[in-house]
């Protein structure tokens, strides 16, 4: 049964069942039409709507400015550690032709393992050079662990480059940037200088809708996968700044690589969303998880929610770490509220904690397989309710072995 387990999937994760229902009799027959989302044709006005609708309701939600364009593609995030690299070279190209292409530089600030993949993409890809702006495992204890933002100051950004990456929230370590301006765990707007305009990227997989993005005015692309808070995966969603949709056949004709046509963000805007055939039920279940979100209060309700969920889990967390069983993988400022990463210290005590916690309904729970220990992930459709019910199993569990 459904109600019987609370599933802490990291992505693909929990959806609201409320929506998962209305989405199965919409599979069958969409709104009495007796032709089935799925097979419907994605040129008729009822899909035309859906991308639409779709959109204003991210534009709403997030509060997406007028100077961005909300887009939707397949392919992942991991399409779009491509994307930026083909996109943004190709407008650097046709800004600076002059340069070479050692003379191009993207920068990546690698918190964590997703930035790091993009990064070795951007490597892979060439084109240009790519500078580690920062790599966070430098500063952790080990060495080899990415437990924190580093300090603003270790930053090292080059000058005019193609594009600064970052990745909002790191799904697999739990590391995130503070939306605290003052908070050292925030993002360094400070040292990348307005009047250069360059274009900042932002991986928001992971956080993306479960609370404000501030700042989206700064940003020139902002992603995410559609497989955590939005729905199931196969949509990509992407907030573009308009300067930022570039002819790419005349960057080609410059020297640039040649950008795949479904990558393209100039071509994508240009056909709305709808270049070649969407994934249209992943953006009809979306659709109907903003329409559930807007019902609940939206944003601010949402965020609010969030807040107190990651505050009861880290406090029972911390209650473990500090009686000597539990080790949290990231620092204070710097922790997810999305993926709770920490350890079971003792010998197969880790084994135990997994093992009861599957046998009372807690589906998931177990880390990534690149770093092991365990992760709790907090999404959307995670009620207050369910997180407090694991903060309970969590606090007799120290109580027993601690
Ligand atoms: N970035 C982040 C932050 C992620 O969490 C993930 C996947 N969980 C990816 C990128 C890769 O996403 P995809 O599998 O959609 O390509």
């Amino acid at each position: 049964e459904r109600t019987q387990v609370i599933n802490f999937n990291s992505g693909p994760c929990a959806l609201p069942t409320s929506v998962l229902e209305e989405a199965a009799k919409g599979l069958i027959n969409y709104k009495g039409t007796g032709i089935g989302l799925a097979e419907l044709s994605h040129r008729s006005g009822y899909f035309g709507a859906i991308v639409n609708d779709l959109a204003a309701l991210i534009r709403t939600q997030l509060d997406v400015p007028p100077t961005h364009e909300v887009l939707f593609t397949q392919g992942g995030a991991t399409g779009q550690f491509s994307a930026v690299v083909l996109n943004l070279l190709a407008r650097h190209r046709l800004l600076y032709p002059e340069l070479t292409d050692e003379e191009r530089v993207m920068d990546y600030v690698v918190t964590g393992n997703w930035s790091k993949k993009a990064s070795e993409e951007a490597t892979r890809l060439g084109g240009g050079v790519v500078n580690i702006v920062t790599d966070a495992r430098t500063v952790s204890e080990d060495h080899k662990t990415f437990a924190s933002i580093p300090p603003h100051g270790s930053f090292q950004f080059s000058k005019k480059p193609a594009f600064v990456y970052y990745c909002e929230n790191e799904t697999i370590d739990g590391v995130q940037f503070s939306t605290d301006p003052k908070s050292s765990a925030s993002f360094p707007w400070e040292a990348i200088k307005e009047e250069d305009f360059v274009p900042v990227v932002g991986d928001y997989s992971s956080s993306f809708l479960s609370r404000p993005i501030p700042d989206i005015a700064r940003h020139a692309l902002i992603y995410a996968g559609a497989q955590k808070n939005l729905g199931p995966a196969g949509l990509t969603v992407l907030i573009v700044r308009k300067d930022c949709l570039v002819d790419t056949d005349a960057a080609a004709k410059l020297g640039a690589q040649p950008v795949p046509i479904t990558m393209d963000w100039k071509v994508i805007h240009a056909n709305n969303s709808l270049y070649n055939t969407p994934p249209m039920f992943a953006m009809y279940v979306s659709q109907l998880v903003l329409e559930h979100a807007q019902s609940l209060g939206g944003m601010p309700a949402i965020t609010l929610m969030n807040e107190r969920k990651k505050d009861i889990l880290y406090e029972v967390l911390d209650e473990g770490a500090a009686k000597g069983l539990f080790r949290l993988r990231v620092h204070k400022d710097s922790r997810s509220w999305m993926n709770q990463t920490f350890h079971v210290l003792g010998e197969g005590k880790e084994e135990l904690f997994l093992e009861q916690a599957d046998k009372a309904g807690f589906k998931a729970l177990a880390g990534h397989r690149s770093v092991g220990g365990v992760r709790v992930s907090l999404y959307n459709a995670i009620s207050e309710e369910q997180t407090a019910v694991l903060v309970n199993f969590i606090r007799e569990f120290i109580k027993q072995n601690a």
